[in-house]
């Protein structure tokens, strides 16, 4: 592909944080941005410099942005990906439908991590009511999981026992859920991810790898620092996610989260690792990137969708990244109050990202804070102050 000039219109389908980010990234190399989304207050309508403010699949909005842009990406994993099929056929997409389809569909998305020969957790896919009693017990405790648009933990019931099943079912068949998948649910001692960026030409780089924290199913904490992992599990888990992209010929920036087991009774203990999914975006682990990395994700999302050389991004300085979940402006009560972010800024090496959201809402991601040092102790004690101040629980 000849490199898109700078003044081309890159397009992106979700108007969302990421695709915000994205289109910081994007404007900062020279190019303009077009945004789809439904939603007139989305966080990247909001700065591009074309907002089509439709659903995803009305046609002239399609045709519109297919008019408009050079290049197409995605920010929002449940885009349909029947849009980015129609946008594919006369513009490149990075990433087309056919990847992102698999993952939004974890029955695929396992499928193709065992085609690759990649580890996962023990699973069964569930399709009716009468494939409840073929689930061997070994496979309890698990989680169940619906196979399509869950996110940050939504769409999952924990079950103890093969007699639970029924109920956590029937619980997700009420929502409307289809299809699901059981899942062992795994002793973990760590998470971590790896997000990569290939290009048209199959050339791959990554940032360096991610340890993460979640609680209640929503990322908390990003630490990225040089050797925060044995160089063995990095290996491991960076040879995986190439072999998860190239078996997509995946192009774009992806995501790739994984499970570190615990090995034996110690908790802390490092096992083995599993694949657990795959995003075909930006992902929030990624976001420390922007500050603490020479490229960052969404650049490299950028570069891969205009055909721009990909160069391995180097970490320059240790980091922190918190996530800022609405609950911190209901520290104090039911009223939003806005956090102290005067306090927070007066330490050394904080960024503080806000996402232009109106509303804040318990669980919804309002921002990220991302604390840059030298060294990791130096970042971590100084994440742990912000923390602190904001009202996170300390790790
Ligand atoms: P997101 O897309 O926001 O990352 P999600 O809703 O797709 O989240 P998962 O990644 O499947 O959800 O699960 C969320 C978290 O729940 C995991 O990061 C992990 O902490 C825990 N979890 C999920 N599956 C398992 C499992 N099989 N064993 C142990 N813990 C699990
Ligand atoms: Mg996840």
């Amino acid at each position: 592909m000849t490199p898109l000039k700078p003044g081309a219109t890159l397009g992106v389908l979700g108007g969302g944080q990421l695709g915000r980010m994205w289109s910081h990234a994007a404007q900062a190399l020279g190019y303009r941005t077009a945004v789809l989304d439904p939603d007139a207050h989305s966080p990247a309508g909001w700065v591009s410099h074309l907002h089509v403010c439709a659903d995803y699949l009305n046609a002239e909005a399609l045709a519109q942005m297919a008019s408009q842009c050079q290049a197409i990406t995605t920010e929002f994993e449940n885009v349909p990906a029947e849009a980015l099929r129609q946008l594919g056929l006369t513009l490149p997409c990075a990433p087309s439908a056919e990847p992102v389809s698999v993952a939004q569909d974890r029955a695929r998305e396992k499928a193709h991590f065992v085609e690759c020969g990649v580890p996962v957790a023990p699973h069964q896919v569930l399709h009716s009511a009468e494939d409840l009693h073929t689930v061997p017990a070994s496979l309890l405790p698990g989680i169940l999981k619906t196979t399509r648009l869950g996110y940050d933990g939504k769409g999952q019931v924990r079950v103890a026992s093969l007699a639970d099943l029924p109920a956590a079912w029937a619980q997700l068949q009420a929502q409307g859920s289809a299809v699901c998948i059981l899942e062992k649910r795994l002793p973990l001692a760590a998470e971590c991810s790896v997000v990569l960026a290939r290009g048209f030409d199959g050339q791959m780089v990554h940032l360096p790898l991610q340890v993460n924290l979640h609680r209640d199913g929503i990322l908390a904490v990003t630490e990225v620092f040089d050797h925060a992992l044995p160089t063995e599990t990095e290996q491991q888990a960076l040879q995986a996610a190439y072999e998860v992209a190239r078996g997509l010929n995946y192009v774009g920036v992806l995501c790739v989260e994984f499970f570190l087991l615990q090995d034996g009774p110690e908790r802390d203990a490092l096992g083995p690792l599993v694949v657990n999914e795959i995003a075909p975006r930006p992902h929030n682990s990624g976001h420390h990137s922007i500050d603490s990395c020479d490229v960052s994700q969404f650049e490299l999302q950028v570069r891969c969708m205009a055909g721009l050389p990909l160069v391995q991004p180097r970490l320059h300085s240790a980091s922190v990244m918190l996530n800022l979940l609405g609950d911190l402006w209901f520290a104090s009560g039911t009223q939003a109050v806005e956090p102290p972010w005067a306090q927070v800024l007066a330490l050394p090496g904080v960024h503080l990202h806000l996402y232009g959201k109106t509303e804040a809402r318990r669980g919804r991601k309002m921002g990220h804070l991302t604390i840059t040092a030298a060294h990791a102790n130096e970042a971590c004690e100084l994440a742990l102050q912000a923390a602190a101040l904001l009202g996170i629980a300390a790790w």
